[in-house]
């Protein structure tokens, strides 16, 4: 066995129920045992005995741990990549598995360092009021498989920062990321901080009813969101829900179109478009369609898809069959409709794994099914406008609003556009880059409360104001 085998060979258990295959090649790379819901009422009594005494540490303590935590995920860099591209699917180079790593060190390091002082919100002859943020309790973080680390560890960290407790439950398809973060910081983290449970919607299920989380971090679709919301009703839980997204991107006619393709590129294409706030619909106008369809191509037509384990490969497989049926049958009803295929659309089912080629496809209608749907893979529909006040009520058309971007040169225009996207982010000459200290959350469908900096240490606490 390679060095950097040896982690998915830990968390899989010898004598699991569910084989887990890798996307690519269909091999069976190891076997869980889904957790059930009375997994997790022993892992939130576990979480919920440990939490006095973390919530009792001081913040530098706790600030040493995140950063114990960071070092320890470094240690273990290539075998974290490793199992996310066995698992997930995502090429192991480029904006893939090794740079998802790198992500969850580089979030710890930033949360550990985030400060949040005690507020002095009046303080005269007669009065002094302070606010200071208290722990919650248990957490409970709820991930999707699409970045299956990042994703967990922007619940964990800040929840553990401010003296929470956390289980954790990975998706289902990527049980053994998920059981893999959790083993790798739990070398280092004091007993019970961190706990995982692993299962389907059953088990999350139980982990929202579950009286004793006070907090739920949500990461997934809009449809289980709203049952998040449902669930925890009776609790009143403090909810984080980031959801789904359908991103719309306004090109203004002075862009030059080789300067933005590989923006544009990446926007779209990361980790195959499974990204929630990817770009997943392009308005581009008619004076220079057809130059920006020219570019976008070639550039995509340089990025190759295959096996992540090769160093070479920018983009992998689609994670599942599901997601493949659901980016499949949006490209179908697409040309039969008469968009035209500009590339890919003509999967090769002849091979194993769930490739799906890069595809663009151009003179494609507002309402048809792949503009209106999240495709969630390396689709781009690029739409013909010629009035930009049409594009802009386009573009905000749908229930979900996560990210947004606009393409000019001319940034005090582009910056008025931003201003009328209904989205939590919207992004000028790029799509969907985060920054640890830049709060990231979602408009309408795409959920509610902020995550990263201080907004995001303040949404795993609960206020308090001492007065007098
Ligand atoms: P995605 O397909 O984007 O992963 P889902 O919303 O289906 O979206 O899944 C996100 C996470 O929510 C997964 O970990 C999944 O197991 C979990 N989940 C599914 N159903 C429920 C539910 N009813 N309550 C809580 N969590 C759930």
């Amino acid at each position: 066995m390679e060095a950097r085998e040896a982690l998915l060979a830990r968390v899989s258990a010898a004598d699991g129920t569910t084989e887990i295959r890798d996307p690519a090649t269909g091999e069976v790379i190891g076997k869980v045992t889904y957790g059930t819901p009375e997994d997790v009422k022993a892992a939130v009594d576990t979480a919920a005995a440990a939490q006095p005494a973390w919530a009792a540490l001081s913040d530098e303590q706790r600030v040493a741990f995140l950063n114990r935590a960071a070092d320890t995920i470094e240690e273990h860099a290539e075998e974290l990549a490793y199992a996310i591209v066995r698992e997930q699917g995502k090429p192991i180079n480029g904006l893939g598995a090794r740079y998802e790593v790198a992500g969850c060190v580089g979030w710890l390091r930033a949360t550990a360092a985030t400060p949040l002082p005690t507020e002095v919100l009046v303080d005269d002859e007669t009065n002094h009021a302070e606010l200071h943020y208290r722990p919650i309790g248990v957490v409970g973080a709820i991930t999707p498989w699409n970045w299956p680390l990042i994703i967990a560890t922007w619940q964990i960290a800040p929840s553990l920062r401010m003296g929470n407790t956390v289980v954790q439950k990975p998706s289902e398809y990527t049980t053994l990321c998920g059981l893999a973060l959790v083993d790798v910081l739990n070398e280092v983290l004091p007993e019970g901080v961190l706990t995982a449970v692993t299962g389907a919607g059953d088990v999350g299920e139980a982990l929202v009813r579950d009286k004793r989380v006070g907090k739920v971090m949500f990461t997934g679709s809009v449809k289980t969101g709203m049952k998040v919301v449902e669930e925890s009703a009776g609790n009143l839980s403090r909810l984080t829900l980031e959801l789904g997204g359908n991103d719309a991107g306004v090109v203004l006619p002075d862009v030059d179109p080789d300067k933005v393709a590989e923006g544009l590129f990446y926007g779209a294409f990361i980790n195959n478009g499974q990204t929630c706030a990817a770009l997943k619909r392009l308005y581009v106008p008619d004076a220079i369609y057809d130059r920006v369809i020219d570019s976008l191509a070639a550039f995509t037509a340089t990025m190759p898809t295959g096996n992540g384990l090769d160093e070479n490969t920018a983009l992998g497989p689609l994670q599942n069959q599901m997601q493949w049926n659901v980016v499949n049958r949006l490209v179908e009803d697409a040309r039969q409709r008469g968009a035209r295929v500009v590339m890919g659309g003509d999967p090769d089912t002849s091979q194993p794994g769930f490739f799906y080629p890069k595809t663009l496809i151009a003179d494609i209608d507002d309402d048809a099914p792949l503009v209106q749907e999240e495709q969630f893979g390396p689709v781009l529909p690029i739409i013909r406008y010629t009035d930009l006040e049409q594009a802009i009520a386009w573009a905000n058309g749908v229930d979900v609003g996560l990210g947004a971007s606009v393409w000019s040169a001319d940034r005090d225009k582009a910056k008025e556009i931003a201003a009328r996207l209904e989205a939590g982010t919207v992004w000028i000459n790029g799509h969907g880059g985060i920054h640890p200290m830049v709060p990231f959350g979602g408009a309408k469908h795409s959920g509610y409360g902020l995550e990263f900096g201080v907004e995001g240490l303040k949404s795993v606490s609960v206020p308090q104001v001492i007065s007098g």
